[in-house]
């Protein structure tokens, strides 16, 4: 039952999971993210949403931090 690997399709590993996925997604710099020296991580598109949306949700906390001062 060995799989064999010269006939799967081009595949990755999620850096935050470590699953093999046939697409990753690069986390790029957004809006109030500042990913200037930092090394990209490539996710899945699980992880990239999950992050996307921590990123949203820390993006909108520090907005409203930075109004109410
Ligand atoms: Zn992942």
């Amino acid at each position: 039952m060995a799989r064999n690997k010269a006939l799967t399709p081009p595949h990755f590993i999620c850096e935050t999971c470590g699953k093999e996925t046939t697409r990753l997604r690069r986390d790029v710099l957004d809006i109030k993210y500042n990913a200037l020296g930092k090394t990209p991580f490539w996710n899945c598109e699980e992880c990239y949403e999950k992050k996307r949306t921590e990123r949203l949700l820390k993006a909108t906390e520090l907005e409203r931090e930075a109004s109410s001062s």
